[in-house]
């Protein structure tokens, strides 16, 4: 088949086994051009018309059947590198998944929902162009372009810098349009018209006195206003004249333009800071691929590392990418960022709007911007010529995404180090068990950092049994110890941080008088009281109903909530400490945009005394003047079905103890327990991490889990239970024929909610040591579950579960 056909190789969007790999297309001639890898295509699939990525683009097929052509081209430049495509592909295979969700998830959001895109003529269009095109349209979509087959020479004018291709939500609010001046007379010309003005033309003069100092370059009118008081009249005067042409131009959406943040010059590093510095700088200057591990107690000052390794790597023009837990919690890292590198930084925040983030993205892929920080999925930042990837508080489990693809962006991170031949820093107090230990077999090098750049201890810790409070007849939140430790830090005017863990938090109703408790009719789980809208409602699916009067057993009137909210202990702080001012930071008082800056700025200018929030406020907060931590329930956590409790336990006690003392002022941490002897709290007392590793290594040993062996969780639902169970059986027999060595089978058994939504959930761990000896079995698995989705039977597959639930 080889003429001057051009042929596209395609993956569609049919999240099937069957078509995980790419399909055969004909380019059209109008497109044979442009059309390249990465970019998203229109194709004829069985009698639809599906999405679908390119993934090569060649001269000849070797599919001898006929072959069917591209319908439509929907982007203007590939939206994936080939290094995503390759990642793409890799990942589908490592979590048994399909490549099309794994290209998905690359992509910014906006790109999959509702939107346009336009030609627009730039100032250097030729005026045959203009005709040709626009006429006096000022834009036209590409979809028309695509039905009047323009698309081919409007694309070529794009390349010669004639037109540009802008993007637009459809049904959203309509994107800001700034007027622009395009100076169109040279110095000589401009002197001439100088001349020629009337001395009374003031304005004028001052207009012609602008242009001259541009030298030929852009300005918005918006500058001319505020910079020289021109105002758009004599802007569009001077159009008249023929001095300048105006122009519209997009508004470019900066979420961050209101954020002050003042230019912080690099601190000198202390000794241990510099070392680990050292260490990882050459292998930013020779291409060199490693993973460290950043392991330095709180406040001992990692993110000056990162920015100065950042620094480094901006320095041989190579480009940075950092990520952080969750970016709305951490301001404080991105105001540092911004202040050192300014426009430079592209912050990726799943709270700013589809079009904000878009627009941070394309920053990054135009070269706009070199470093991106952001979450989980800022791992997949469009930049070229990595020199350096940074991974804060790498043990946090929001790196692991919970739907499919169910990856861990340490894994893609590490990927990519290695496609990029540049160094990987994963920096933590706390580093998983995981880390640590590859750390200790030297597949990572481990740097450590054991002092607080303060110069202080790290904080005392004291454990409060608060069995002794039921005892004595206490019933507060608070312990004794703790509410006069609050009352002293009060009286000092230094300030209070009280965190909630609601990890693992049951709350629920009961009738006292009979036992009942309120139940999801759809879950097996209890139903959670919230006071604002007055309902109960069910965590999982979202069955919500009204506040129950009696007891539907026995009509019985005492209802009793179990359980603490945020709101609660509120109100008991403000009964305890009336004078004292709360802030609280949790998930209803966050949910609006910018809030988490706003409720932090309160405690930063110290209009709030107490700061009181859920495990959200355990992270990378740097107050000097928060010089006691309470915690007030540090157990409840200890008791998820999740071989990780202690490990989760003790990173939490040991974060949130860390943002006790951070400046001048020693600081005091009380971690509230019914378990004081357990040694997850014993060891963050101590402050201990290497004696809890090495606790935490000997169980999980003794118990065969990680990291002593890999897992993979493969998860059977169904609304009818026996199928789902028997679904199960079914999967435990095929491991179990296939008899891979150094493999070992649990279950099935039960999830520990059995049943989410009406359907049933049943689970089989199989733990293993080599990862290629298993992949045969488990593509069966994965084909056998197509078969079985057929009856509505869901099979899901997690490499390295976090969650057992
Ligand atoms: P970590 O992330 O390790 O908990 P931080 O990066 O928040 O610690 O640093 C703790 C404090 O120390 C911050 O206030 C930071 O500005 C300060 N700091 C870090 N490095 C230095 C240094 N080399 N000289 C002076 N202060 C520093
Ligand atoms: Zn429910």
């Amino acid at each position: 088949m080889a003429n001057n056909q051009r042929y596209a190789q395609v993956i569609v969007d049919v999240p099937t086994m069957q078509v995980n790999h790419p399909f055969d297309y004909i380019i059209p001639s109008q497109w044979a051009n442009f059309v390249t890898p990465g970019m998203r295509v229109q194709v004829p699939f069985g009698v639809r018309e599906v999405l679908g990525f390119v993934v090569e683009v060649s001269d000849e097929s070797n599919i001898d059947r006929e072959l069917k052509s591209i319908s439509a081209v929907l982007d203007d430049e590939p939206v994936l590198t080939s290094e995503m495509l390759q990642l793409g592909k890799e990942l589908a295979t490592q979590l048994f998944t399909f490549q099309i969700l794994c290209f998905q998830t690359m992509i910014p959001n906006l790109l999959k929902v509702d939107y346009t895109k336009v030609f627009v003529p730039l100032p250097t269009i030729s005026w045959e162009h203009q005709q040709q095109f626009f006429s006096s349209q000022k834009e036209v979509s590409w979809d028309a372009a695509n039905q009047n087959q323009q698309l081919a020479t409007l694309m070529q004018l794009k390349s010669a810098g004639e037109v540009a291709v802008e993007y637009r939500l459809k049904d959203k609010k309509k994107i800001k349009k700034a007027y622009w001046i395009q100076p169109l007379l040279d110095y000589e010309e401009l002197q001439e018209v100088e001349s020629q003005l009337r001395p009374q033309a003031t304005k004028q003069q001052d207009l012609v006195a602008v242009l001259m100092d541009l030298d030929g370059e852009n300005i918005s009118a918006k500058q001319l206003k505020a910079s020289f008081n021109l105002s758009m009249q004599t802007i569009r005067s001077g159009e008249r004249k023929g001095w300048l042409t105006v122009f519209e131009k997009e508004e470019k959406r900066d979420p961050y333009a209101d954020l002050v943040t003042e230019t912080v010059e690099p601190k000198t590093l202390f000794p241990e800071q510099q070392q680990a510095f050292n260490r990882i700088l050459p292998d930013i200057h020779t291409h060199r691929h490693e993973v460290f591990l950043l392991q330095g107690v709180t406040g001992s000052g990692k993110t000056e590392v990162y920015l100065q390794l950042i620094q480094a790597a901006r320095d041989l023009d190579k480009t940075a990418l950092l990520l952080v837990p969750e970016i709305g919690l951490t301001p404080q890292m991105v105001n540092q960022l911004k202040g050192r590198f300014g426009n430079d930084v592209a912050v990726l925040h799943s709270q700013l709007t589809a079009g904000e983030r878009f627009d941070e993205w394309r920053k990054l892929k135009h070269g706009e911007a070199h470093i991106a920080v952001g979450a989980r999925s800022s791992i997949f930042a469009p930049l070229d010529n990595l020199g350096i990837i940074i991974i804060d508080e790498e043990h946090e489990t929001t790196y692991k995404q919970n739907n499919a693809p169910r990856y861990h962006a340490r894994e893609v991170a590490k990927w990519r180090g290695n496609y990029h031949q540049c160094p990987v820093v994963l920096g933590s107090a706390t580093p998983s068990l995981e880390t640590r230990a590859r750390a200790q077999n030297g597949v990572y090098e481990r740097l450590t950092l054991t002092k607080r750049t303060n110069h202080h201890e790290l904080p005392d810790v004291q454990i409060v049994d608060m069995r002794e409070e039921f005892k004595h007849k206490n019933y507060y939140q608070f312990s004794r110890k703790l509410r006069d430790a609050i009352t002293e830090t009060l009286a000092r005017h230094e300030q209070v941080a009280l965190m909630l863990n609601r990890r693992g938090y049951a709350n629920y109703i009961q009738c006292m008088d009979c036992g009942h408790v309120f139940q999801c009719p759809n879950c097996d789980v209890s139903l959670t009281r919230h006071n604002e809208d007055k309902t109960l409602k069910c965590h999982y699916c979202g069955h919500t109903e009204a506040l129950p009067q009696f007891c539907p057993e026995c009509r019985g009137h005492h209802l009793q909530s179990f359980g603490t909210g945020t709101e609660k202990v509120e109100q008991e702080i403000m009964e305890l400490f009336p004078e004292a001012n709360v802030v609280r930071m949790d998930n209803d008082t966050t949910r609006r945009k910018g809030s988490h800056q706003k409720i932090l700025n309160k405690v930063a200018n110290h209009e709030a005394d107490i700061l009181l929030g859920t495990q959200m406020i355990a992270k990378g907060l740097d107050f000097p003047n928060i010089t006691l931590v309470g915690i007030i329930n540090a157990d409840t956590s200890l008791y998820l079905p999740n071989f990780r409790a202690s490990e989760q336990t003790f990173q939490l006690i040991t974060q949130m103890s860390g943002r006790a003392g951070r400046g001048d002022l020693p600081g005091q941490v009380f971690v509230q327990t019914f378990n004081p002897e357990h040694y997850a709290l014993q060891f963050a007392k101590a402050h201990d991490y290497e004696k809890f590793y090495a606790y935490e290594m000997r169980y999980r040993k003794l118990n065969h889990y990680s990291p002593y062996v890999f897992t993979i969780r493969l998860t059977v639902s169904h609304f009818d239970e026996k199928t789902g169970l028997r679904t199960a059986f079914k999967i435990r027999r095929l491991l179990q024929e296939a008899d891979v060595p150094q493999t070992r089978i649990l279950g099935p058994s039960q999830s520990a909610i059995a049943r989410i939504n009406n359907q049933y959930y049943f689970q089989v761990l199989y733990h293993y040591r080599n990862r290629h000896a298993i992949q045969p079995i488990l593509e069966t698995i994965k084909n056998k579950a197509q078969e079985w989705d057929r009856d509505h039977i869901h099979v899901m597959m997690d490499v390295e579960p976090m969650s057992f639930m």
